[in-house]
């Protein structure tokens, strides 16, 4: 057993005890002392907690990667050495490692997307056009797998494991028609207006941002494996709906 204190500030306060102490719950730990303090423009979290060695680096890295947290930081009590730091803006996500020209442009979108969830594909698009258009493909598919890993932690984290043909049945489905309407066609996802096809942001391919989620939502387990999602077919390059296919990476 180890106690650990992890200091976080985040831009709102509503909820925000109640979701990190599920992710400090979900990780093993017990919740010794949460205190939260205004401080700047926004609020100061300090969670002092109690668990299982083994799982600090998971939980210091689900504290840091959440949506809501601007900095973080952490200390192991008791006079041992630091906890591992692990800071959101540097901490990349396997499906896609973000380019520093557009991670903090990606770090600032990610609370409005928790914070407006789930009508967030407009607040999307709006980023695709302030975003430069060397960038905008990664960027946007690093925000979503960013808002997939999200609401995988967020609505499924307890679920029980699955296989991938259920994973994409019993989350990926579910999550996205959060999202868009969508539907599962021979174990293809199939989203019939994406937002992001014929606004004249893309030339080709136009959804990488719902791509990103897919990776996010199917990646995030860890589990699984890693799971390869490509866009087969895309209404911006003329199809009549876009799909969405996956494939196990070995
Ligand atoms: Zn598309």
């Amino acid at each position: 057993m180890i106690d650990v204190e992890f200091k976080i500030t985040a831009e709102r306060r509503e909820g925000l005890l109640v979701e990190l102490g599920r992710i400090v719950i979900n990780c093993g730990y017990t919740l010794l002392r949460p205190r939260t303090a205004t401080s700047g423009e926004g609020v100061l979290v300090t969670l002092a907690v109690r668990g299982p060695e083994r799982n600090l680096s998971a939980l210091s890295e689900q504290l840091s990667t959440h949506p809501l947290a601007q900095s973080f930081e952490s200390a192991v009590l008791g006079g041992k050495a630091s906890a591992p730091q692990v800071n959101a803006a540097q901490k990349p996500r396997p499906a896609a490692r973000p380019d520093e020209a557009y991670a903090r442009e990606v770090e600032a979108l990610l609370p409005e997307l928790a914070r407006h969830f789930p009508k967030v594909l407009p607040l999307v698009v709006g980023f695709e056009r302030e975003i430069s258009p060397e960038y905008l493909d990664e960027a946007s598919r690093y925000a979503g797998t960013r808002l997939g890993a999200w609401m995988f932690k967020r609505d499924y984290s307890l679920g029980a494991r699955l296989n991938l043909a259920d994973s994409v049945k019993q989350i990926a489905l579910p999550a996205m028609r959060s999202l868009r309407s969508c539907e599962l066609v021979d174990g293809k996802l199939i989203v019939k207006d994406s937002p992001f096809c014929g606004n004249g942001l893309h030339h080709g391919k136009s959804c990488h941002f719902l791509r990103g989620c897919l990776e996010g939502l199917l990646n995030e387990p860890g589990h699984l494996g890693s799971f390869d999602v490509e866009e087969a077919a895309c209404r911006n390059l003329g199809a009549a709906r876009c799909i969405f296919t996956f494939t196990p990476v070995d």
